[in-house]
């Protein structure tokens, strides 16, 4: 069993439990609050998944940490991993390995976790394929303080959110803004639009001939914060910015832009 600074590689049981329990909970918080006409804290629970999902996922683990193609002051990766982690990802060590060799093999039979190899259900409920060669590319990131201390630190956050808010909140928020939380940026964003839905040519459009099925489609870019641009990311990963055209606005890149490189 493979182990980074001393945690289990194969820890991937206990993620689809994280998720499973998220997804209970999120169906029956999200019919409960619209039953008792809760509107405003669905609307702010889903701001909040929102921006957890462009400054933690988007600009933090895939842009910065993965791709490196910004740079941000020490402060904000720790306040990127921390959101990151907020939206249940799993460690932002392992995720960042497991991305670099999705972008390393796309759509091969060693992508860990394309469509067209693991198939769309396995894609969509983040049951990746196990490969012994995560390892190879994730050195840097054992100089970042921010993804070490969560690595390593994981579960007990978890532990803190989840208890944190339940007893500070009350069960509708917590349900609301944990778990569909968690929901919406794990399984919604991460697996559903980015891994699964965004690598199946004939849902979008391609301005470039790259040797995988990635697509851009702009409901799926706006629903995942600018991520779903995915033809363009894949062609160019190096650009933080991921629309092409002046007309594919990008949410999460335009924070970094805007804001988060400012600061
Ligand atoms: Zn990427
Ligand atoms: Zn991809």
């Amino acid at each position: 069993m493979r182990k980074f600074l001393g945690i289990s590689f194969d820890y991937e049981r206990k993620m689809h439990t994280q998720w499973i329990f998220n997804a209970i909970v999120t169906a029956i918080a999200v019919p409960y609050a619209m039953y008792i006409g809760a509107w405003s804290m669905l609307g702010w629970a889903f701001v909040w998944a929102y921006l957890v999902m462009c400054i933690g996922a988007n600009a933090g683990f895939h842009r910065w940490a993965s791709h490196h193609s910004w740079k941000p002051s020490e402060w904000v990766k720790w306040l990127m991993m921390a959101m990151f982690c907020h939206g249940s990802p799993g460690s932002p060590l392992v995720t960042v390995l497991f991305h670099r060799y999705h972008h390393k093999h796309s759509d091969t039979e060693h992508d860990p976790h394309s469509p067209h190899v693991i198939g769309w259900f396995r894609g969509a409920t983040g049951r990746f394929a196990k490969s012994s060669g995560y390892t190879s590319s994730g050195r840097d990131l054992f100089k970042e303080p921010s993804i070490v201390f969560f690595h390593r630190h994981y579960w007990k956050y978890q532990a803190v959110i989840y208890l944190g808010a339940l007893l500070i909140g009350g069960p509708l928020f917590f349900g609301l803004f944990v778990c569909f939380c968690g929901f919406w940026n794990a399984t919604i964003a991460g697996h559903i639009l980015d891994g699964v839905l965004s690598h199946y040519k004939f849902l979008g459009y391609r301005w470039f001939e790259t040797k995988d099925q990635s697509n851009n489609n702009p409901i799926f870019a706006w629903l995942s914060g600018g991520e779903a641009w995915h033809n363009n990311h894949h062609a160019k990963p190096g650009k933080y910015y991921f629309g092409h055209k002046w007309w594919e606005f990008d949410p999460a890149g335009f924070l970094i832009w805007a804001i988060l490189k400012r600061v």
